[in-house]
């Protein structure tokens, strides 16, 4: 049996406007912002506003405007960073790397020979955050 939704969760905070994120992209069901510990530069999490834990409990409405937008924000940041390709990772439960409990799906562009930085590693800058959630912003709107 999957454990209970925590709407005390990181994410929950962010979405409910309790605490600050960089955002990119949001409409009715889905918001994009920076992620804090970047695996690489543009690092972003795209995350439904519908509560679930990770897509093991989630509403399969849920996951196809999920990933219209993980495409749309794929597209945005290979474009923003001139990127050679894109990486799309979604963790479930702790066994798998997830660390947040509320369903979200990480798109970090890639360089041929870069690899990527550590999970939840280290705290990016703000002022870097907020410089790459422009360019995003700039990308999707072009
Ligand atoms: P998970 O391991 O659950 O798939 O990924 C959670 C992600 O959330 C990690 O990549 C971590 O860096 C990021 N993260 C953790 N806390 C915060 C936060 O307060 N704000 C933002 N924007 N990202 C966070």
């Amino acid at each position: 049996m999957a454990e209970a939704y925590d709407p005390g969760n990181i994410f929950a905070k962010i979405l409910r406007g309790e605490i600050p994120s960089h955002r990119v992209y949001e409409d009715d069901a889905i918001v994009a912002f920076m992620d804090v510990m970047p695996q690489g530069a543009g690092h972003t999490l795209v995350v439904p506003k519908a509560p679930s834990r990770n897509m093991l409990d989630a509403d399969p409405a849920t996951l196809g405007p999920l990933f219209a937008v993980v495409q749309k924000i794929a597209v945005a940041v290979k474009k923003a960073f001139n990127a050679d390709g894109v990486t799309v990772m979604q963790f479930n439960e702790p066994a798998s790397g997830q660390t947040v409990y509320h369903l979200h799906v990480h798109v970090v562009p890639r360089f041929e020979g870069v690899p990527l930085k550590p999970h939840s590693g280290q705290m990016e800058k703000p002022e870097v955050l907020a410089e790459n959630a422009g360019k995003i912003r700039a990308a999707l709107g072009g």
